[in-house]
């Protein structure tokens, strides 16, 4: 099993047009610091899925038929503004899975072309994807949002656990559930801001991140979901990271 970032910045990326705060500066000299709207890849066996679809050369990055479908988190523009040109390809359907919000983006419900969005995931529902088990575990946002927990093979052969929860602040408790079930080998975890003195209302800060994260033992945490400021608070506190936790950024393989 192996996930891949795509994209790890926030809904405004990185750099935030028309900002100079150190981080865009950066982003804009360094094209490693650079951070795309939220996507990811999971390849197990045979499947290849896309996990949420912002960036917006979908259609470059992918060739016809090189993905088994797409597994949206939620239907908010930085998450799904990909599906709004891939879906006027011809000659093939890609299925969407994902929760059922009609209202998310509306457009896309209403002329889906190639995209299937017939089959949405219920809470805690198990699905098998071929080689590849997925869990949709519902997440607490301003929109119906799951994160994923995937079931698969290591490159040895042995069982793996990675789940990828974003966008969120803190995770309900039945999901937690559900993650306690067994160790996780990764944790991939929406925190979008430096600590914030109070809880934010859609997002993790670091401060309910690490909560999170002390609570789920993973092996290994990634943050992704990153706004500028928080990179630019890090460039000022480069220890602010516990050991096992790191900093997610575009192209990194898991
Ligand atoms: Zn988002
Ligand atoms: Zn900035
Ligand atoms: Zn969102």
């Amino acid at each position: 099993m192996r996930l891949t970032l795509l994209g790890t910045g926030d809904a405004r990326q990185v750099p935030v047009y028309n900002c100079s705060c150190p981080a865009c500066d950066a982003a804009r000299v360094y094209p490693s610091r650079r951070r795309g709207p939220c996507c990811a890849l999971i390849e197990c066996g045979t499947q290849r899925w896309l996990i949420d679809s912002g960036l917006t050369d979908l259609t470059e990055r992918f060739a016809p038929h090189s993905l088994s479908g797409i597994l949206q988190t939620h239907y908010h523009a930085d998450h799904a503004q990909g599906l709004l040109h891939l879906r006027w390809g011809q000659g093939l359907v890609i299925p969407v899975h994902g929760p059922d919000d009609p209202e998310g983006l509306a457009d896309l419900y209403k002329h889906p072309g190639i995209l299937d969005f017939s089959q949405p995931f219920i809470p805690f529902e198990r699905r098998k994807l071929g080689e590849l088990k997925v869990t949709a575990l519902p997440l607490t946002h301003s929109r119906p949002t799951f994160g994923y927990l995937f079931e698969g093979k290591g490159f040895e052969g042995q069982g793996r656990r990675i789940a990828y929860l974003t966008d969120t602040v803190g995770v309900p408790e039945a999901s937690c559930a559900e993650l306690e079930r067994a160790p996780l080998d990764l944790l991939v975890l929406d925190c979008s801001t430096a600590p914030q003195p109070v809880a934010p209302r859609n997002h993790n800060d670091l401060t309910r991140a690490l909560q999170i994260i002390e609570r789920l033992r993973p092996t290994q945490a990634v943050l992704t979901h990153i706004g500028h400021s928080f990179d630019a608070w890090l460039q000022a506190h480069p220890d602010a990271l516990p050991g096992a936790v790191s900093l997610g950024r575009d192209g990194l393989v898991l």
